[in-house]
């Protein structure tokens, strides 16, 4: 008996043969399971999660629907087709958008906008000088000639402290992701796919019908195919994949209703970044940069260099000579890799990986779980 106790109905109907198992209970895993059983309406898929909930990138994120900012574009132009990368981001934030609908996911389309304080002056020229160039690479994808602009003149309104320079991405909002994953968690239950929590999966081995998975608590599943959708986890189950994690830390101030800042916001290349909340605080997040081998773990945590240059980002620069209280912090890990494009491959025979969506899966998750989905239904 294992430590799960499970009975009968339990064997039957929630840890049986399933047609296809996926490992990871985050955007791209659920996304992937209800694309899956659009495909093959017929199929038992089931989805396990280590976590007693979804513990990934996709329940910690800054839920900032974007595509990318001068800066950030300039840095991934040097790393591959920027064009069909930007593309990718694009059509994933359509296809979310008409999975769940803007209300579910409280979409705003408030837009993006990069700052440059006036110590950045050099990098905010090269930035500006660029503006024409972007938008003629992005109006096929984006299908507007313009996407990018020069805001320096709204400076003023949101009262930040010694920004020079800002420029605009029109065409990038914010989402609410509780309330995405809260959504994805009851569509996947509604299209009968059980997701089963507190169910680490700690081995995947061949079987005489497809796979066997062998999970921490004892049990074990098996299932024709197997879905990898365990993002900056994905080497722990299979160490070939090129890939590294890379923590986030993140702060919620107190509400501050005399603040007002609809937008997205970004510096220092994307780097950090912070928005308002619906309630008014101030969510931030970012650092990484700092001490990138420190933060290339998978291990939760929040360490003190990262906090400090936040508090200090927000008390100088967001709300400059204020201290607002911090009433929540948190970190979560993202997957990278040397390619800006996911993985979205078979791994090994009947095992298919799709994983590392380099800090950016509220964009590229929906269409690498579309993508997956559609292979598995092939194979
Ligand atoms: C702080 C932070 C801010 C971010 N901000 C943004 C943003 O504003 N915009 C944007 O586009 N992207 C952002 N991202 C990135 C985005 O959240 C991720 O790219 C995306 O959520 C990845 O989704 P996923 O499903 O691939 O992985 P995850 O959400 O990480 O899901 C993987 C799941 O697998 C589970 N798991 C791991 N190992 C096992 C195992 N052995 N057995 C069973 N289950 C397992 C984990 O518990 C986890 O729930 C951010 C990420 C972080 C961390």
């Amino acid at each position: 008996m294992s430590e799960l106790n499970l009975s009968y109905w339990e064997h039957q109907s929630l840890f049986g043969p399933a047609d296809v198992a996926i490992i990871g209970a985050g955007l791209v895993g659920l996304t992937a399971a209800l694309y899956l059983k659009q495909l093959r309406p017929a199929w038992r898929v089931v989805v396990l999660e280590r976590g007693p909930l979804p513990s990934g990138a996709s329940t910690k994120n800054a839920g900032f629907a974007c595509f990318g900012s001068i800066s950030e574009l300039l840095e991934q132009e040097k790393r591959g087709d920027l064009q069909a990368v930007v593309a990718a981001r694009w059509a994933g934030l359509a296809r979310l958008r008409a999975l769940l609908g803007d209300a579910t996911l409280d979409y705003q389309p408030v837009g993006g906008y990069e700052l440059f304080r006036h110590e950045d002056a050099a990098l905010a020229v090269e930035c500006r000088d660029k503006i024409d160039y972007f938008n003629a690479l992005l109006a096929p994808v984006v299908e507007q000639a313009r996407t990018f602009t020069d805001a320096s003149g709204e400076a003023g309104r949101f009262g930040f402290g010694g920004v020079g320079t800002l420029l605009k991405n029109e065409h990038e909002g914010c989402l609410d992701t509780g309330r995405m994953m809260r959504a994805l968690l009851a569509r996947a239950w509604a299209a009968d796919v059980p997701v089963l929590t507190n169910c680490a999966v700690e081995a995947i081995e061949p079987a005489a019908t497809g796979q066997l998975l062998r999970l921490a608590n004892g049990a074990s599943v098996t299932a024709g195919q197997v879905l990898l959708a365990t993002n900056a986890f994905a080497t722990e189950l299979l160490p070939e994949l090129d890939l590294v994690p890379g923590r986030g830390q993140v702060l919620a101030t107190e509400p501050l209703p005399d603040v007002q800042l609809p937008g997205t916001f970004h510096y220092d290349h994307g780097y950090a970044y912070f928005r308002q909340l619906p309630d008014h605080r101030i969510l931030l997040g970012g650092g990484r940069n700092l001490d990138f081998a420190a933060e290339a773990t998978t291990a939760p945590g929040l360490t003190a260099p990262v906090q400090v240059y936040l508090e200090t980002l927000l008390r100088q620069v967001i709300v400059p000579g204020r201290q607002p209280r911090i009433d929540y912090r948190w970190s979560g890990v993202m997957g990278f890799g040397p390619a800006l494009a996911p993985i979205i491959d078979w791994a090994r025979p009947g095992v298919l990986a799709a994983v590392r969506c380099n800090g950016m899966g509220v964009a590229l998750g929906a269409g690498t779980g579309w993508q997956a989905a559609s292979k598995l239904a092939a194979g």
